[in-house]
C-alpha cells in the first residue's frame, strides 16, 4: 500500500456527488458568478444563522476587510484581537491602516480573554475584534458588555464556527457583524468562500456596494430588468464576490452542517473519553452554554507530558498519523514582528508551543479513531531513556 493511502490526514473536507452535481448544473445555466444562486445562499445562511441578512463574499479575509470598513475603523484607530489566531485576523485590521492591538488568551478555550482585552483599551480603541478559535465560541457576553462599557464595535471572527453556537443561539446571531469561512479546512466548504450577517439594513447595504466595485446596481437586476437601466459606482468597492459556481455547493454544504458538526462531536467526544485520565495533557473543554463544532481538536501538553510537543508529532507521523501545532501566533510572525515594540503573550506563546491538533474529519472511520488513539497512548506511554 502507499503511504499516502494509509496516511491519517489532519481533516478533508466533506463533499459529494451533491456538491459536483450542483457545480456542473450551474456552470451549465451559463450565470457562474454572483447571481441567483448567491442570493439564495445567503437567504438559506441567514434563516440558518437567524439573522436578516448574509452577504456572500470570496473568503472570510474579504468579509473581515468589508466588515472593518463598514464599522468605521480606519487609519489610526487601534483594534484589539488576540494575536493567536490565523494570521488573517491582524491583516483584515491592517488593510484599513488601523493597528490591531494583541490581547492574551484564556487557556482553556484559546480564546480572547475579556479582562486582558479590557486593560489594552486606549484612546485609540475603535474596535474589538473576537475569534472563536477552532470553532469553540469566545465569551461573547463578557465582550458586548464590554464593547458597550467604552462604545466600542464588536466584530466577530467566526471563520471556523460555522454551526457553533453560543447560549442556544447559533454564531452568527450574537453581534452585528460576523464573518465566516467556507475554506476547506473549516466545516463546511464552497472551495474558498465567506460570509458576514448582520441583522442592521446600512450595514447590509453597504456590503453589498463595497463586495462589488461599489455598483449601485447589481448585473442581475439589470438582467432581470424590463426597462433600460443604468448603474453608478458611488464609492470605491472591491472586486469580493462569491461565484455561483460556489454558492450552489454552498447550499449543498449549508443542508448538510447540523449533521456534519454532530459527527464532529461523536469523534471529539471519543477522544475526550479516552484521554480523560491523562494528567499530563489539558482536554478541550466546553462551559455550560457553549456549543462547538470542533473545526480543530487542540490539546495542551503539561509540563510533565512524557514527550515534548514536536517528538510526539514526529512519532505519530511515523505511525501514519498528520497532526498540527497549536494556532499560530501573529505576534511572532516576520510580519509582525515589532508591531508593539517587544510585547509579551507568554500565554498565547506557551498554547502555541505545547498544543498539537489531531485529526477530526467526516467521515472518521471508527478504525481511524482507534489508530490515532492507541498510537497516541503507545507513544507517550512507552518506556523512555531519560536524556538529562
Ligand atoms: C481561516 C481563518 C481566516 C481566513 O479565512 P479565509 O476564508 O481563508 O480568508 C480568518 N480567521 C480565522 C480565525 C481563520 O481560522
Amino acid at each position: 500500500m502507499d503511504k499516502r493511502e494509509r496516511m491519517i490526514p489532519i481533516a478533508k473536507p466533506y463533499l459529494t456527488e451533491e456538491e459536483a452535481q450542483a457545480a456542473y448544473d450551474t456552470i451549465l445555466t451559463g450565470w457562474t458568478t454572483q447571481g441567483p444562486k448567491v442570493q439564495e445562499f445567503e437567504e438559506k445562511f441567514a434563516a440558518y444563522t437567524g439573522v436578516k441578512y448574509a452577504v456572500a463574499v470570496s473568503n472570510c479575509t474579504t468579509a473581515l476587510h468589508l466588515s472593518m470598513i463598514v464599522a468605521g475603523v480606519g487609519a489610526g484607530d487601534e483594534v484589539i484581537c488576540p494575536s493567536m489566531s490565523y494570521i488573517a485576523t491582524a491583516n483584515a485590521i491592517k488593510y484599513v491602516g488601523a493597528t490591531p492591538v494583541f490581547a492574551e488568551v484564556q487557556p482553556e478555550s484559546y480564546n480572547l480573554s475579556p479582562v486582558d482585552a479590557e486593560k489594552k483599551i486606549t484612546d485609540k480603541t475603535k474596535a474589538i475584534l473576537i475569534v472563536h478559535q477552532i470553532g469553540m465560541p469566545a465569551d461573547i457576553d463578557a465582550f458586548k458588555e464590554l464593547s458597550e462599557r467604552y462604545n466600542l464595535k464588536l466584530i466577530e471572527d467566526a471563520a471556523c464556527a460555522a454551526g457553533s453556537a453560543y447560549k442556544g443561539k447559533k454564531i452568527g446571531s450574537n453581534s452585528e457583524l460576523v464573518c465566516f469561512s467556507f475554506h476547506p479546512r473549516k466545516v463546511i466548504s464552497t472551495g474558498d468562500g465567506g460570509m458576514i450577517t448582520t441583522n442592521r439594513e446600512d450595514y447590509y447595504r453597504r456590503l453589498k456596494l463595497l463586495r462589488q466595485h461599489g455598483m449601485s446596481v447589481n448585473d442581475r437586476v439589470r438582467h432581470e430588468a424590463n426597462k433600460v437601466i443604468f448603474e453608478d459606482h458611488v464609492e470605491v468597492g472591491y472586486n469580493y464576490r462569491m461565484t455561483d459556481i460556489q454558492a450552489a455547493v454552498g447550499i449543498k454544504q449549508l443542508e448538510k452542517l447540523d449533521w456534519i458538526v454532530s459527527e464532529r462531536r461523536k469523534v471529539a467526544a471519543t477522544y475526550n473519553e479516552a484521554f480523560k485520565d491523562l494528567d499530563f495533557i489539558r482536554l478541550p473543554s466546553e462551559k455550560e452554554g457553549y456549543y462547538s463544532n470542533y473545526q480543530s481538536y487542540s490539546i495542551y501538553l503539561k509540563r510533565d507530558c512524557p514527550l515534548d510537543r514536536n517528538s510526539l508529532m514526529q512519532e505519530l507521523l511515523d505511525k501514519g498519523i498528520a497532526s498540527r501545532r497549536g494556532v499560530m501566533t501573529s505576534h511572532r510572525e516576520t510580519a509582525y514582528k515589532n508591531i508593539q515594540g517587544n510585547i509579551n503573550l507568554p500565554v498565547s506563546e506557551d498554547l502555541q508551543d505545547n498544543s498539537i491538533i489531531l485529526p477530526l474529519y467526516v467521515p472518521m472511520k471508527e478504525d481511524e479513531v482507534t489508530h490515532v488513539i492507541d498510537s497516541f497512548f503507545n507513544i507517550l506511554m512507552a518506556p523512555r531513556v531519560l536524556t538529562y
